[in-house]
């Protein structure tokens, strides 16, 4: 079977990657429906997981005329070289080489992240039921709230509430058997117990479980064989009244291809969705990072950094590290100013006055200026002023203080929540986002003709 894979490969892949990633590897085994294919090495597993796996798995159902499901393994006895460990950084999954066997597992818990506590997750309105949910978890495991199940996008703090939940247990009860698994790590370990015949030990090994801890379980998608096998193990624990707690980027409901048997397991508990942060969380977020690390950030640089990114707490964090990182480099003071070229956000947009801006707003909704700058809360003055300050805070990049001032001397909070509530307004609102883009249209022209 092999060679006429290897065959049909070497037609539709190019003369480089064939012989760079298909002909370095190997068909394992071959078994209910499920080929393992080992790789020489980490870097090549990657690679292949990424790139080839529905190439080769279309092919193998080709051949076969039946579904197979594809794992792709390192060949066992390679160590992982260094530059492997090196080259793999970028953005994959960390993927454990499937020799970390059953037997290696048994030592740990350190796979928590001594970070990842309780003391360090900011709690704010998106977060705050997922948040009580872990805490009552980790203090009454297996009672309530079993199986827990994190909802989310990514980066939103799923992986962080879920291992301190363990870390929480595990520094009371520092011998309660405390598993934190990638759904991933768990279909590499069931492989490597199918190859090893050592099914026997694989069950025990998560089977003695008091505190499970399953990632990323949307990866269970397409994976029969995990599938089944994960339902037992959690049927053991959950009768057991050990506490299960799963992470996901999306409701069971909407992973795709899972059991029903499952979806239905997954759902008797309690189903605990994390949404984006609104800003004020972002604020707190920078805010207690900046706390950890021992560094004093102005107000001004919180705020506009939690502005512009808004949907991933990794990626604010990340802006954040890359915004200390340019000043201290530079030997640069903490300034909006100075973080700017670094955040590039708003460096792509053009600029504007905010002369330009209240003469266009003004003019777009037939107001004076006075009436922006004034405190009528009459319903069509105030919404211009909302615009207004959006618009404002969009193009000049201004401190929201510095906007109040332009706007006859408003609360910072007042510009806060009008920045806010147009930005999540427009993303829904079809008319509001054409007037913005009329509006951005005719701030753009003036500005090119001021210059
Ligand atoms: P997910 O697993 O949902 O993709 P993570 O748990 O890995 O997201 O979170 C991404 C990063 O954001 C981590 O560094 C985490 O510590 C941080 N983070 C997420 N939510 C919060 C929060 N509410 N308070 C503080 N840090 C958070
Ligand atoms: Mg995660």
């Amino acid at each position: 079977l092999w060679c006429q894979v290897l065959e049909r490969l070497q037609l539709e892949l190019s003369r480089p990657t064939f012989e760079t990633w298909i002909k370095t590897a190997s068909a394992e085994q071959l078994e209910n429906n499920c080929l393992v294919i080992s790789t020489p090495n980490l870097f090549a597993r990657n690679w292949l997981q990424k790139y080839y796996i529905n190439t080769i798995a279309r092919v193998v159902q080709d051949i076969l005329g039946v579904p197979v499901e594809i794992y792709i393994t390192v060949a066992q006895g390679d160590e992982v070289s260094p530059l492997d460990k090196q080259e793999v950084g970028w953005e994959l999954p960390a993927v454990n080489p499937v020799t970390s066997n059953v037997a290696k597992n048994q030592q740990k818990s350190t796979d928590l992240n001594s970070k990842y506590v309780f003391s360090r997750f900011v709690v704010g309105a998106n977060n705050r039921m997922a948040h009580a949910a872990s805490l009552a978890v980790a203090e009454y495991p297996g009672r309530e709230f079993n199986p827990l199940f994190l909802c989310g996008g990514v980066g939103l703090g799923k992986t962080h509430l879920m291992q301190a939940i363990g870390n929480y247990r595990w520094e009371i009860y520092p011998d309660s058997k405390i598993f934190y698994v990638s759904t991933e790590q768990f279909t590499n370990d069931l492989i490597t117990a199918i190859r090893n015949d050592s099914m026997q030990s694989f069950r025990e090994h998560y089977r003695a479980a008091d505190i499970l801890l399953v990632d990323d379980i949307q990866f269970l998608e397409g994976k029969e064989y995990t599938q089944e096998e994960f339902f037992h193990t959690f049927n053991t624990l959950h009768e057991a009244g050990k506490q299960v707690v799963i992470a996901s980027d999306r409701p069971p409901k909407q992973i795709p291809s899972l059991q029903e048997r499952l979806c239905s397991r997954f759902s008797m508990g309690l189903i605990a969705d994390i949404q984006p942060p609104d800003l004020e969380t972002r604020m707190a977020i920078l805010q207690k990072k900046a706390e950890y690390e021992n560094i004093r950030l102005p107000r001004d640089v919180i705020e506009y950094i939690a502005y512009n990114y808004t949907s991933n707490i990794r990626e604010l964090e990340g802006a954040l590290i890359r915004a200390l990182a340019y000043i201290s480099i530079w030997g640069l003071p903490m300034t909006v100013e100075n973080i700017t070229p670094v955040l590039g956000t708003h460096s792509q947009k053009m600029e504007a006055t905010p002369e330009v801006i209240l003469n266009v707003v003004a003019d777009f909704f037939n107001l004076s200026i006075e009436d922006l700058k004034g405190n009528s809360r009459r319903r069509e003055i105030s919404w211009a002023r909302q615009i207004g300050m959006y618009l404002m805070r969009q193009y000049t990049g201004l401190s929201l203080p510095r906007i109040g001032e332009e706007f006859g001397g408003k609360d910072h909070t007042t510009v806060m929540y009008s920045c806010e509530k147009i930005k999540q307004l427009q993303e829904t609102d079809r008319t509001l986002t054409q007037t913005l883009r009329q509006l951005s249209d005719r701030i753009n022209i003036n500005s090119r003709y001021q210059k």
